[in-house]
């Protein structure tokens, strides 16, 4: 019998979890998650709007509700006041980090820090009801934004600052948001991307969304696209690519007619400096670019400001390392050979890491699947390694005599009570709570 830690309850957790008990009779998973709610990004990245992709928490559900694994909330790993790895290592004889990256990168230009700019991953944590969140409004005041970077975590952004009350309030996300967005008198969203148009990073099916949105007008500059080598003859890029071309130029050809918001898709140029306008985020300073010929781009000294009173930074996220995990700064990943963790050059038997920790962050949910299947692959081959010669106490024990009192299962489903009742109140559907207290309350009715 073998008792497997796995730490996060994302996708790549629950995909891990699931392989696991798959694939092996005699396994027995906890899925530890530092938050009271499961399924990591799938309840606080995915967009409420995406409601097919979030559906997929049905999927990880079963998952969670499997005989052989349970889910334990509140358990913080590592870090001021968390479960040392060491500590964990003993109650368990393996354990999977699944921590995914749970930062932004940074961009490293003046101005950055300036009230007002924020990254993409605070404002989609906000929108997504996630207890870290701050305490904003974002949009107040704000009548043109600035979204950096064009990957999908930047049409997310756009999109969600683009959608009216009306698609936003049968979503689950959380009331406060919702009125702040619903106040919004944001007309102009501009999405900013250094390098052609055939380079950016988002899927078709998530571009061509944003030409799809109510009383929303999308531009993108002919020039612009007249400027990518690749534009004029896209036959030699890969699919995905050149169908965004084809949508690009399909928007570009055609004119934008009326419309009470605009979104502008901009490329070629890369940002230099956040500017100031009486102490808060006033533009954003861009140097115009041209490819370099080599997939890249250079600078061509001539700048361009453009107005902003929100500025969104969606350049990518990073992971963070964990105390007592080896990380290779670099990549903001944790050294790894097939999942096994390596530590001085040597896999360090017993621990693992699937996910964004372990490839960093690319790819989809779905690309979570293979990955989680290849660490467990490597897990269970070392499982008669991983044997003790007394067996192990009932995990849940050893957590508790460190002091923590992990949320089960039953304190979950107590959260998600709370959340329909609220919903029905607000005659919404299902509203997520929005803070600690809020939700360490309502999962407390389960035992009460
Ligand atoms: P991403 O796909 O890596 O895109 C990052 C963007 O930031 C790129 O356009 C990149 O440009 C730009 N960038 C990076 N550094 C920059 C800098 N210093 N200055 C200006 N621009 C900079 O990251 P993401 O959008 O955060 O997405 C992360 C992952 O989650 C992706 O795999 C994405 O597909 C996935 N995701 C999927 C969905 C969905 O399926 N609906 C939704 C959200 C996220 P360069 O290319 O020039 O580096």
């Amino acid at each position: 019998m073998l008792r497997v830690a796995v730490v996060g309850s994302g996708p790549s957790g629950c995909y891990t979890a699931q392989s696991l008990v798959q694939q092996a009779p005699e396994v027995f998973v906890d899925v530890l998650d530092r938050l009271p709610c499961p399924y990591g990004l799938v309840r606080y990245g995915v967009a409420p709007d995406h409601e097919k992709i979030k559906s997929l928490q049905g999927t990880l559900r079963t998952v969670l509700e499997h005989e052989r694994v349970r889910f334990l909330g509140g358990v913080r790993v590592g870090g001021t006041g968390g479960l040392p790895v060491d500590r964990l290592r003993e109650l368990y004889h393996a354990v999977v980090y699944c921590v995914g990256a749970s930062t932004d990168r940074h961009l490293g230009i003046p101005g950055e820090d300036l009230p007002g700019s924020w990254s993409a991953t605070e404002f989609v944590s906000w929108y997504s009801a996630h207890p870290d969140s701050p305490a904003e409004t974002f949009v107040r005041e704000v009548r043109s934004a600035v979204v950096i970077g064009v990957g999908n975590v930047a049409v997310d952004v756009t999109r969600m600052l683009a959608r009216g009350v009306a698609e936003l309030s049968p979503t689950d996300m959380p009331q406060q948001a919702l009125a702040a967005l619903a106040a919004s008198r944001v007309t102009e969203v501009r999405m900013v991307g250094r390098r052609g148009p055939s380079q950016a990073r988002f899927t078709t099916k998530e571009l061509r969304e944003l030409g799809g949105l109510p009383d929303t007008a999308v531009t993108v500059d002919p020039a612009e696209l007249a400027l990518d080598p690749d534009f004029a003859d896209p036959s030699g890029l890969p699919a995905p690519q050149r169908r965004n071309v084809e949508v690009l130029r399909g928007w570009a050809e055609r004119p934008p007619g009326d419309a009470a918001r605009r979104i502008r898709l901009s490329f070629f140029r890369r940002p230099v400096e956040l500017l100031s306008d009486g102490g808060r985020v006033g533009g954003v300073r861009f140097e115009r670019t041209v490819p370099d010929g080599q997939g890249g781009v250079r600078g061509t000294g001539r700048f361009e400001d453009v107005a902003a009173q929100l500025v969104l930074r969606s350049v990518g996220y990073r992971g963070v390392p964990l105390e007592g995990l080896p990380f290779d700064a670099a990549s903001g990943t944790v050294p790894n050979t097939q999942g096994r963790v390596v530590r001085d050059r040597f896999t360090s038997p017993g621990e693992y890491v699937a996910g964004w920790i372990k490839r960093g962050p690319t790819g989809v949910i779905g690309t979570n699947r293979p990955c989680a299947k290849e660490t467990v692959t490597s897990l269970l081959a070392d499982a008669p390694a991983l044997a003790r010669e007394e067996p192990l106490p009932d995990p849940l024990v050893g957590l508790r005599a460190a002091g923590v009192e992990p949320v089960e299962w039953a304190g979950w489903r107590a959260i998600e009570r709370a959340e329909a009742e609220l919903g029905a109140r607000l005659g919404r559907s299902v509203v997520k709570l929005a803070d600690w207290d809020s939700l360490l309350t309502a999962a407390r009715t389960a035992v009460s």
